[in-house]
């Protein structure tokens, strides 16, 4: 099969063994991979710095149909489609118990790696899953939406629903980053909310998508400071909630000025920045959240959304051998929404 594979220094379509599935385990026909900005900050680092093997096939957004199953598996037939949930954990903690395998604190010491970012990932034409309970039903949704539902989806949804409780009604939500992870939070907020949402991104198409999308303001921070037209619409208050999908220093120097007293400043972009968490630093009585990827229940509930017509992933397609210029308009900001590679 072929599978876009990273080195440690490049990334490149390699011929790969059909991988064949254990006792227990699943082999996927893959129908659409999702490309992450993760993927570009992966292969972005020097070799040495990754805990896991190398070479990698990436991909950790994915949808299939079942190709292959291992035995003693009960409840999944060849040909049934599904998609992949994707932050594996160790399978035998509270935390894996409770579905929420992302935040398995087993994994990283057991050298459990989530599919794509450290064990073998979906950007290929075949996908081994180490378990059947990594498998969540996507009957009745597109594969091209279905697998960008898998990581931009969920961790936008765990992101919102963790910081639900501070979007009341008259609150406000600045959304920092529109892309593919931000423009289905934004989504969210306005579906499951009644908070008004301030969309912020440096991309024009990325503004056109967000408005297109019900954001109550679009902001462009290369046109006046961010930080101003805030408080000028808050009367002066500052944001609820601050969702950062970028984190860099523009981007979380703006959030923690924006930011309320009380209010929640959520952090799911992995840029370069930091900020201080202190008292004297941080707005009275603020919170800082870091949400991973999401739990499996949170997985079953944005399919349920997407399957209602609650949210639209906008995609741009790509066959399997074009993955490499997909990236690379990642990389240059010439994308909007999500880039979808389909074998
Ligand atoms: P993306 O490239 O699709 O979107 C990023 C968006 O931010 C783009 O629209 C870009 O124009 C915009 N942007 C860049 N600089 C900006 C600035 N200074 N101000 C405003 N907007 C700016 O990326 P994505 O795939 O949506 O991922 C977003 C971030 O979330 C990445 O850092 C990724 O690694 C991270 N991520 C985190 C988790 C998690 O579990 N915490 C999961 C998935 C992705
Ligand atoms: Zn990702
Ligand atoms: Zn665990």
């Amino acid at each position: 099969m072929r599978a876009w594979e990273y080195d440690g220094q490049k990334v490149t379509l390699v011929e790969r063994p059909a991988p064949v599935p254990g006792p227990g385990q699943v082999v996927l026909d893959v129908t659409a991979a999702g490309l992450c900005h993760s993927d570009l900050t992966l292969t972005g680092r020097p070799a040495e710095s990754h805990p896991f093997p190398l070479p990698l096939v990436l991909g950790h957004e994915v949808a299939g149909t079942v190709r292959e199953l291992g035995e003693g598996i009960t409840g999944l037939a060849v040909g049934d489609p599904v998609v992949v949930h994707g932050p594996w954990g160790c399978g035998e903690c509270r935390r894996c118990w409770a579905g929420e395998e992302n935040l398995c604190p087993r994994a990283a010491r057991e050298r459990i790696f989530p599919v794509g970012l450290g064990a073998d990932g979906g950007l290929a034409e075949q996908l081994l899953v180490p378990s059947a309970r990594h498998l969540v039903r996507a009957d009745g949704i597109d594969p091209v939406q279905a697998a960008p539902l898998t990581d931009a989806g969920l961790t936008a949804f765990n992101a919102v629903r963790l910081c639900r409780p501070a979007m009341a009604e008259g609150s406000t939500v600045l959304v920092l980053g529109v892309g593919g992870l931000g423009h289905l939070a934004l989504q969210l907020v306005k579906h499951l909310t009644p908070a008004r949402v301030v969309a912020v991104d440096v991309s024009p198409a990325a503004r056109d998508l967000a408005a297109r999308l019900g954001a109550d303001v679009v902001l462009d921070p290369t046109a006046a400071p961010v930080a101003e037209e805030v408080r000028a619409l808050t009367g002066g208050d500052g944001a609820d909630v601050v969702m950062d999908f970028v984190a860099s220093e523009l981007t979380l120097s703006d959030a923690v000025v924006c930011l309320a007293p009380g209010g929640e400043l959520c952090v799911v972009g992995v840029g370069a920045a930091t900020v201080p968490v202190a008292v004297k630093t941080m707005p009275l009585g603020s919170t800082v959240r870091t949400p991973y990827w999401g739990p499996r229940g949170d997985l079953e509930e944005v399919l349920a959304l997407s399957r209602q017509g609650a949210l639209e992933v906008h995609t741009t397609e790509f066959p399997l051998a074009e993955a490499d210029r997909a990236y690379e308009l990642m990389r240059t900001g010439g994308l909007v929404g999500r880039a979808v590679v389909r074998p």
